[in-house]
């Protein structure tokens, strides 16, 4: 049955109340003490006006007051949105405007408060409030405190429309909101605008618990509750399900950081003797990378999810055989609320494919040129999806959420509605699928569709390339051609000329490159996927 993500909290609040929720950095959250704050910042929301339906922002890093204000927010009826705390002011106002957020709970950093004050100012947001960092860490972190007070506090401004976290909360019951889980929205989550402005995803409650259960049903150890680490950076979606409302769901604890350290990470495994850790594919890199790993004991750990990017086959096989536990690759973006698929927990994985989909989800491949067909059996598709977890639409983009969707008539005459992923894959024999490249990546060359995945997989068999990004580029007798950009072994030095000979040699008439750009590094995201965006503006620039 639809479930609304209040409704699961409080079922877990009753089952598991005494039980540690969050751990911060060893200070220890219940379950009810975080339903106690959820509740007081309930009713205190009410108290200023906020209704049902309204926006509440979060622009937080992982911090205990995080889970009290996302499902406070929910309890008032509120839809969450999640801000990243990396935002610039000009992308936080954006996107508080394109949200109509109307309260932002923000902490009291430097890296944070001047620029939430800042959008308070410049937009129609009408209330912020301040978390302080400092009454969230352990007692007896003295020194931290010290240092605290020093370098990492900002001061809270003192104006009518901003309160202290405190402030805010009442000591009166919240008047109760009925929820519709299938309808109403629970929360406003923007896509990782890798591929353009980020749009506003609209996922119900029903979408998020349902995601939770889902992921909870294709884990074998799903009924020991877990002991998370959480350094997936809660507003991102993958965060969002894999450890919050998964972990909410089977009453386990997150162990959480307020941002991504990895000498931090692995003295936390071991610490809270955690069972998994959720990450993109860059953080396992960079655990690999520490002295202390060898030295740190993984004893507790269980399966970890990567998701987000592809998994490199090196980085699972390094990280398995550091830690023991296993590395599985999942699939999934901000408009399935999380995950799509992931390859077996305890089964057989078949590395470089993101698996099967979770129970419940269905996929199919839509024809490259026609998208009234699917792709013929054997041939790549865009991977198109229906399953509990699909969004309901785009925030104030009816135009790209008709986009985004297409439908399919079965025999007995009921049409369906499938999310477009804009992802292009193959489905093998035994049902593994594997993202092959982007729609939006593919490339023009007179009338031929180029994949870059398949440039790059040549070039990154050269000894001396490290890594390969191959886009597009505006040409004058083609309409576009491919140029590589790669980073190189700096002890096989080898000229950029060398380079495309030997590629163009090994590709198809249409595959060839113009050329390929040695460079130190290649751009990445925020979450560590390479920022092809960035390399194209970067040309656009140039030519302008
Ligand atoms: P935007 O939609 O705004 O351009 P985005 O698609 O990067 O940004 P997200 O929703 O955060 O924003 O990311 C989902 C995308 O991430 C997927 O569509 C897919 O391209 C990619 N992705 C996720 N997991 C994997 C994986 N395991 N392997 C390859 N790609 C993945
Ligand atoms: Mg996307």
């Amino acid at each position: 049955p639809p479930l609304a993500v209040t409704e699961m909290f409080a079922a877990s609040v009753s089952a598991y109340g005494d039980s540690p929720l969050v751990d911060f950095l060893g200070r220890r959250y219940t379950y009810r003490a975080i339903a106690r704050e959820a509740r007081a910042f309930a009713a205190g929301l009410q108290a200023l006006g906020v209704a049902k339906g309204d926006r509440v922002g979060l622009f937080l890093p992982n911090v205990p007051v995080y889970l009290s204000a996302y499902f406070g927010a929910m309890i008032a009826g509120a839809t969450v949105v999640n801000f990243s705390p990396l935002y610039t002011r000009d992308e936080l106002a954006a996107q508080v405007a394109d949200s109509g957020t109307r309260l932002m709970v923000t902490l009291d950093v430097p890296a944070l408060l001047p620029t939430a004050t800042d959008v308070l100012a410049a937009t129609a947001l009408e209330w912020l409030v301040v978390g302080r960092l400092a009454r969230m860490l352990p007692r007896w972190q003295g020194l931290a405190l010290r240092t605290l007070r020093r370098r990492d506090q900002a001061p809270v401004p003192d104006a009518a429309n901003v309160f202290e976290w405190p402030e805010l909360l009442a000591d009166t019951a919240p008047a109760p909101v009925a929820i519709d889980p299938e309808h109403d929205l629970a929360l406003l989550q923007y896509t990782g605008g890798t591929t353009g402005t980020p749009k506003g995803a609209m996922l119900s409650h029903q979408n998020l618990t349902a995601n939770a259960r889902q992921i909870e049903a294709v884990d074998p150890n799903a009924h020991q509750r877990d002991m998370i680490v959480g350094v997936l950076p809660f507003f991102h979606v993958f965060a969002n399900a894999t450890l919050l409302n998964r972990t909410v769901c089977n009453g386990g604890c997150i162990a959480m950081l307020p941002r991504f350290h990895a000498a931090q990470a692995l003295a936390t495994i071991e610490r809270v003797r955690a069972t998994t850790m959720p990450g993109v594919p860059t953080m396992y890199q960079a655990l690999l990378d520490r002295p202390e790993l060898s030295r740190t004991d993984f004893s507790s750990l269980r399966t970890c999810i990567s998701g987000g990017a592809p998994l490199p086959l090196p980085v699972k096989q390094r990280f398995e055989a550091a830690t023991g536990a296993r590395l599985v690759e999942g699939y999934g973006m901000t408009e399935t609320s999380g995950v799509v698929s992931t390859n077996p927990f305890d089964g057989q994985e078949r590395p470089g494919t993101i698996g099967h989909p979770l129970p419940g989800t269905d996929l199919r491949l839509i024809d490259k040129e026609d998208d009234t067909r699917d792709a013929a059996p054997g041939e790549p598709g865009e991977l198109a999806i229906i399953g509990p977890q699909v969004m309901l639409g785009y925030w104030n983009r009816p135009d790209a959420a008709a986009r985004a969707f297409v439908e399919r008539t079965d025999a007995a005459g009921r049409v369906s509605r499938w999310l477009r992923t804009g992802d292009i894959a193959t489905i093998d024999d035994d049902g593994y699928v594997r993202i092959v490249d982007r729609t939006k990546d593919m490339i023009a060359v007179g009338g031929f569709k180029v994949f870059p995945s398949q440039v790059e997989s040549v070039l990154i068999q050269h000894p001396s390339v490290r890594e390969a990004v191959v886009i597009g580029v505006p040409d004058a007798y083609h309409g576009e051609m491919p140029r590589a950009f790669v980073t190189i072994d700096p002890a096989r030095p080898v000229t950029s000329g060398d380079l495309r000979d030997w590629l163009n040699a090994r590709l198809g008439k249409h595959e060839r490159v113009d050329k390929v750009d040695v460079r130190a590094t290649l751009p990445r995201t925020m979450v560590g996927k390479l920022d092809r965006k960035a390399l194209r503006a970067e040309l656009a620039a140039e030519e302008a």
